[in-house]
Parts: structure tokens; sequence; C-alpha cells
């Protein structure tokens, strides 16, 4: 007998000896609920050894009386009626085990969200539901069982998928701390999309200036591995020991000959109207470098464009391109995985709103910022796409694919603050020009933010606070703008030489894949969804995988780097640490009802389960405890611990005990 298995066998022999604390969380249940009425009713119940009510049972205090109880009143159980187990079960579980109590003996019951904030002006009734819960945590809590966590090693190298500037911070900081890092960014060169930005708010400085710097930095780390025009396209295991399949795309040159010298571009005799980084404006060849600051700063041949005519293959001296390169693909054993594969910006054309796909002169944010940034297609001089002339005119309208029930209604947040930016560069650049920003509301919530919309009100650009109800374009191309400015109840008609549209930010369909392929939660706005909105903004509810910057939802530059340091911190405590603790609460299988008929194995969200020669095999590092293939078995032989039937029946069984409560 193992020594789990003996005191797993000691405190089943033993009569159930429970301590119930029953918490008011200042008024928060004490307002609503008369807890010690609660405490006097459980008090009688079998198995009940001692029922206290606490103030706040998760407070020194609390936890202190209740290690207190365990020892002086040999407490084999514990109970606390309180908030939520999201938050406080560790706490607990933590608290009981300091004790000596195995942690799996402890029960939680919520009278707080499933009693007190539901009846706040019932307090009789209140307290019946609070008295029923608990009776029924009581009846659950006779029947629990020690289980044990184990402990599993951990590959002290890291993946991070997605190179911008979340990515970026992440990799560096714990390449800076000593471990290993690939970062797999699909484009061919990191930097993400603040490699396109013009400049950057608060400070306006120019985005690649300070961008420029950090990629170069990530490139030097020797701890870093950059691996471009690359996807993740398979990840097994666990924390601590993920199996990662990488797919490397053929640039059709090898990069370790290219110099990025730009020659066989030179020669290149096709040109192609298109370029990704300009946002589609202005054109580039079919063999071409991503942009001039890329990292790495190599070609990639456009195959869909390319006739094959050998221009580029003579004109390299290096050798270095070949055209018959396939996709490769690589193996990575990593410890733990962080997902900052960033945004897409909204695509306002399907639904022509605005009038952007119709009218030449109606464009989006980020090809404004190609437009004026200096080192973009037309050198940084803004002139509007139908004539190429400067406008005189510019009117830029926010909320578009944001704060909307037709589209998305979350806030994407950096908009406001773009926009701003935008029209003050407008206004320092060209001081003549008119400049309109037309908005539901001006949202600039962070430090200098204010000052900054200040300085922009100050520097004459006009606002009206409403949206366009109607966008027409007239015969020299210039668009009308039907606008109520709802704080003067005055309808205008804009008249413009340029429209820009303030997009927000979408999760993108690559993003989706992975999400997919990492089994993460997606919430209800398409993004990545964090383990906690507040406690555990960058945790996931998988271990050892961490999402950051737009992956987890829209924010700024100052947030997604922040984000991505807190990625590399949360993710390198297991890599530091070298080992993790794998969840107590898994699914045991009964191996003599069990007939392997396999019908739970497709059933795993978390492929812990397989047919092995025609066994059910169960990998307990990665079950989650989430007792799906349990419900799918047909003969009943999976049971998960912790809920297992006779546990569950008992809570049951105590829904419908009526009698004097
Ligand atoms: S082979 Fe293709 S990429 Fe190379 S120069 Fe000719 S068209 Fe351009």
């Amino acid at each position: 007998m193992t020594e789990q298995e003996a005191v797993t066998e000691n405190i089943e022999a033993e009569e159930p000896r429970i301590g119930a604390f029953i918490c008011e969380c200042g008024v928060n249940i004490g307002g609503a609920v008369d807890c010690q009425a609660v405490a006097d009713y459980i008090s009688t119940l079998p198995n009940v050894t001692t029922a206290v009510v606490n103030k706040y049972t998760c407070s020194d205090a609390g936890q202190a009386e209740i290690k207190n109880a365990i020892k002086e009143l040999d407490l084999n159980r514990v109970l606390v009626a309180s908030c939520t187990p999201k938050t406080h079960e560790p706490i607990f579980r933590a608290c009981v085990e300091e004790a000596g109590l195995n942690p799996y003996l402890f029960e939680f019951v919520n009278i707080r969200e499933h009693c007190s904030w539901i009846h706040m002006w019932e307090k009789e009734d209140a307290t019946h539901k609070a008295k029923e819960l608990v009776r029924m945590g009581v009846a659950r809590a006779a029947k629990l069982e020690p289980l044990q966590s184990s402990e599993v090693p951990v590959t002290n190298k890291a993946l991070v998928i997605g190179a911008g500037v979340t990515g970026m911070q992440a990799a560096l900081d714990i390449g800076d701390m000593g471990f290993q890092v690939y970062l797999v960014e699909q484009g061919p060169s990191i930097g993400g999309k603040m490699a396109q930005l013009d400049k950057t708010f608060p400070t306006n400085d120019c985005s690649i200036c300070i961008l420029g710097p950090k990629m170069v930095e990530v490139a030097r780390n020797p701890n870093i591995e950059i691996m471009s025009y690359s996807e993740v396209v398979e990840v097994d295991g666990y924390v601590g020991n993920f199996k990662v399949k990488v797919k490397h795309k053929p640039r059709y040159l090898n990069i370790e000959d290219c110099s990025g010298c730009g020659l066989c571009t030179e020669k290149c005799p096709i040109e192609v109207p298109y370029t990704e980084f300009n946002e589609g404006i202005g054109t580039r060849k079919a063999i071409y470098v991503p942009f001039p600051q890329a990292v790495p700063l190599r070609a990639l041949v456009d195959k869909s464009v390319c006739i094959d005519c050998g221009a580029c293959i003579k004109a390299c001296e290096r050798g270095a391109i070949d055209m018959e390169q396939e996709e490769t693909f690589s193996e990575l054993d990593v410890g733990v995985i962080i997902v900052a594969a960033g945004y897409d910006v909204y695509d306002p054309e399907p639904k022509h709103e605005y009038g952007f796909g119709l009218y030449d002169n109606v464009i989006t944010t980020m090809e404004f910022e190609r437009l004026i940034n200096a080192s973009g297609p037309t050198m940084g001089k803004v002139v509007r796409p139908s004539d190429v002339q400067p406008p005189k005119r510019i009117g830029f309208v926010q909320c578009v694919g944001s704060r909307d029930k037709n589209s998305n209604i979350y806030c994407s947040s950096f908009c406001c603050m773009a926009s701003l930016k935008n029209a003050q560069l407008i206004k320092e650049k060209y001081p003549d020009t008119e400049v309109y920003i037309m908005y539901m509301d001006m949202r600039t919530p962070f430090r200098m933010y204010e000052e900054f919309y200040n300085r922009a009100r100050d520097s004459g650009i006009k606002f009206i606070r409403g949206k366009p109800a109607e966008v027409t374009e007239d015969e020299n191309k210039n668009i009308i703008a039907r606008v109520e400015d709802t704080l003067t109840g005055e309808i205008v008609n804009l008249e413009l030489d340029l429209m820009v549209l303030s997009v927000g930010a979408v999760s993108p369909e690559s993003t989706e894949t992975i999400r997919q392929i990492l089994k993460v939660s997606r919430a209800a706005d398409g993004f990545m969804m964090e383990a906690h909105p507040k406690l555990k903004p960058v945790d996931t509810t998988l271990d050892g995988i961490f999402i950051g910057g737009m992956t987890q939802g829209p924010k700024d530059i100052p947030y997604s780097i922040s984000q991505g340091s807190a990625c590399a911190a949360r993710a390198t405590r297991f890599l530091a640490q070298g080992k993790a603790l794998t969840e107590g609460i898994t699914v045991k299988v009964d191996e003599d009802i069990c007939v392997d008929c396999g019908v739970c194995v497709p059933m795993c969200p978390f492929q812990a389960l397989s047919l092995e020669d025609g066994k059910l095999n169960i990998l307990s590092a990665l079950c989650k405890g989430c007792g799906t293939c349990a419900v799918a078995c047909p003969t009943g032989a999976l049971q998960q611990s912790h809920f297992k039937n006779d546990q569950l029946l008992a809570q049951v069984k105590n829904v419908f005990a009526y009698g004097e409560v």
C-alpha cells in the first residue's frame, strides 16, 4: 500500500468531523443573511463538530481560526461558506494544507453570488437559502476524499507566438533572464503593426525610431531564436512539456546566404501594384524586402506573380535564391507558451461603411499612417488618392467598427488617441488645413492623454460630437458628410477633400487558428479569454499558456508592452522552478467496467485520453478535471475525483431535505 493509499484509507475510516466557517464578508453577506442563524442551524447537523461566524474568513484572523480549529478539534473536513471559489478556493485549500489537512478535504459554498447578492432585500428567505446551500455542502464534505497533485518537470525553454511589440518584449524579458526563447512570427519580419505607424501618442515619438532598436535587440539576444515567416501548426502536451510543430514557409531564398542588398529587387521586372507594409498603397517587386528596417533584413519572393525569368538569380552574387525551396517543419520542446499574435484592423469595405471602397478619398487610419510617414509611399506627403493633391479639408470619423451594435460593441481603446495624434500632425505639417474630428465620446483615460486632447483642441482642430448619418461624393471626388452636432443640435454638411475612418481592432483569423490549436477559451468579442479579468489578466485557464497584448483584447502600446512583460514574469515562474504541479482532480477509470469502446477519447478537450493497443489510457498531467468524458462514458466506468457520484448525490439529496430549517 502506498503512503497516499494509507492516508486515504485512514481518512475514509474516520468519522467525518467537519468545521463550518460562515463568512459575513462585511455587509456583502452579513447585510442580507443572518449568518449566526446559519451557523446555529449547521451546528445541529450530523458530522458537524463546530460552526462559527467570521467577519472576513479570508483575512489572516479568519484563516488562523480555521487552522486552530483543525488542530484543537481534530477536524478532518473544513467547509467555508463565503464568496466565489474562483478567487478564494486556492487560499482556503492552502490554509487547510498548512494546518496538516489534505487540501481536497475542503468544501466551498458560495453564499454571496448565489445568495446574498441576489436576495439583497429578502433577509429571511436569503437566510433560509443559505442554510440549505450550506447543508448541501456539509453532506458533500462528509464524502470528500484526499487527493494528491503530482509534480512534472519543466523544459526550460519558452515559445512566444507573434513578434509584434508585445511578443518582442516577452521574448526579451525571458531571454534576459537566461532562458531560451523561440519567437515565431507569421510575417517575414518582426515588429508588428507598430513598425507601420508614423508617430506614437502621447509623446509623438517616431514609431520605428523607438521600435527599431528593440527589434535589433531581439535579433542580437543570444537566447532568442527568431523564426520569421513561420507558423505554429500543432501543439501537444501540457505545462512544462509542450511539443510544438512549426511550419517555415518558403521565401525562395536561403536566409543565411542573403544579405538584404536589394540587387534582386532592382533587377526584377515584375511591378506589383500592392504593398503589404504600405497598406496596399504604392508598388513593390515580385522579389522584395518587406521594409527598410525589417528584421531579418531578407528578401522573399511572391510566387503568385513571379514569372520565373531568372533575373534575380543572375543578379544575386551570393547565390542565395532558391526557387525550388519548399516549406519545412521544426519540432520544438518548450515548457511555456505565450501568445501575442496581435490584431487586424476592422475592415469597413464589405458594408461600404461611410463610402469606404466606393469613394477614393475615404481611407482608413492605417492607410493615413503610411501616407504621413516619411518612409511611406509618398515620402510623408499627405495626398488624396483620387488626384494625388494635398487635401485642404480632412475629417476623421471615430468608432468605425467599435462601439457599434452592427459590428463590434467594444471600444477599441486606442483610436481616439490615434486620431488626435494624426489630426495634430496634420496641423503641424499643414497649418492651413481644416481638420475635423467626428466622435461620440473622446476617450483619453491614461497619463498625459487628457493633456494631449487639450493640446489638440487648442491647435484649432474642430470637434463635432456626432457621426456622419450620410456620406456622398461630389463631381470633384470631394466627400460630403452629413452630420448632426449633438451638442448644438445643428446639422452640418461637411465638404471634405479626405475622410479618414478611425477603424478599431478585431481578432485576426490566424489567431483563431492558434486559439483552436491551443484550446484557449474565446471571449464573446472574439479575442482570447484570460483566466480572470482582474486577478489573472495574462493567464489562461490552461497552465503554462499565457496571452498578452491585442490577443487578449484591444489596448494601446504602453499597455501591450506591460502585458508582454507580465506574460514573461508569469511564464518564467515555471522555467525558474523547473517543475510544475498538476491538478489533483482528475478522471479515474474503473477497469472492471470499462469496455475500451473509446467513446470518451474524442470528448476530451485536452487530449488526455487515448486508446493504446485497444486499452484506454489516461494521461493525468493533461486532465483538467472538466468531467466531459465521465458524462460521455456509456458504462459509467469513468469517475471524476472530487465530483464522484456519491459526493454529488449527497448534495442533491439534501436539496430536498426539508425540515426544521
Ligand atoms: S524570377 Fe520572379 S522574383 Fe526573380 S526577378 Fe524574375 S519575376 Fe522577379
